[in-house]
């Protein structure tokens, strides 16, 4: 790769050799690991890689002045919340160990902003974040059984999977399965540079705002719309509801749209039809049929 170097955040002497070598303005801190099971399995991984990665790159970022973040949260911070649209001031009690992550590291946040009021952050709570880029050559590529959805419905569109397991159709929704807010993940993208230009433009302290649509989409309006894009049969199975899951939870994006001047363009349709054209170019994601079979790696 040239010109990129990598280092891992919990790797203090190897972020202070990238910011001594750089004069940075401001950081987008994507770095973390972000599956909730897995979490529930090894909280400690997740409190080092989330938390502890975090402190150490706030450390570093301190330490040569660059007091400017845009940090990737999640919308995991607020649980379930009873109703939607769930705005910003929602309560925070998130029901797992990467949520329970996102949100201290957003208090650590919250905390040096206090400190130190020439820090500037922007706490992104992201939603469901869906689709790949339109050109066909970045996407998500999860290691072994995806937990998301989006990512299990492709591997079943491309054959790797016989079927979608409906984690309950007997919610009180219009058509029993659960609701969420899905973005595509351009849109996403593109809610970063908004942030990011909201940090330069004034000082603005900590401050947290939902990236989502504010609209709420149900499983099978999801799978049908694969279906419709793809020309793909889903096989369906209904299964029990997944414990700890919410029933409705979908943004207000108003507060991202008013102050970033930004809105998530593309709809259920965009988000499926840009899914299908990374899995159809790439149905073993980044590596080969046979090289799956023997180590995942994700990306
Ligand atoms: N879901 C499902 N089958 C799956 C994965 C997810 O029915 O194999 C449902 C899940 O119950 C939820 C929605 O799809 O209603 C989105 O789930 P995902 O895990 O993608 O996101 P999250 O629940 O974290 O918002």
């Amino acid at each position: 790769m040239c010109g990129v170097s990598m280092v891992d955040i919990r790797d203090k002497g190897g972020l202070e050799k990238v910011f001594a070598s750089t004069r940075f303005d401001a950081v987008v801190h994507f770095a973390g690991l972000k599956a909730v099971g897995e979490s529930v399995q090894k909280p400690l991984l997740y409190y080092d890689h989330n938390v502890a990665g975090t402190i150490i790159l706030l450390e570093v970022m301190a330490a040569h002045g660059c007091k400017k973040l845009v940090f990737s949260s999640s919308a995991a911070v607020y649980g379930s919340p009873k109703n939607s649209p769930c705005t910003e001031e929602f309560p925070l009690t998130p029901h797992n160990p990467y949520g329970r992550t996102k949100l201290i590291a957003e208090e650590i946040c919250r905390d040096i902003y206090h400190s130190d009021s020439e820090w500037s952050i922007i706490l992104l709570r992201y939603f469901n974040p869906v689709g790949a880029h339109p050109s066909g050559y970045l996407g998500e590529d999860p290691c072994g059984i995806p937990n998301n959805l989006m990512p299990f419905v492709q591997q079943v569109a491309v054959g790797r999977r016989p079927s979608l397991t409906i984690f309950g159709n007997d919610y009180a929704t219009k058509d029993g399965t659960g609701i969420r807010d899905y973005i595509h993940v351009v849109d996403l993208a593109e809610g970063h540079i908004a942030a990011l230009r909201k940090l330069f433009e004034r000082s603005i302290g900590c401050q947290a705002y939902n990236l989502g649509t504010g609209k709420g989409t149900s499983v099978l309006e999801i799978v049908n719309a694969f279906e419709k894009v793809s020309g793909k049969k889903i096989p369906l199975v209904i299964g029990p509801r997944r414990p700890g899951d919410a029933e409705i939870l979908f943004s207000s994006a108003a507060k991202a749209e008013r102050e970033f001047k930004w809105k998530a363009k593309y709809g259920i349709e965009e988000m499926c039809r840009d899914q299908w054209n990374w899995a159809s170019k790439n149905p073993f994601g980044y590596a080969s049929p046979d090289s799956t079979k023997q180590n995942g790696h994700s990306h």
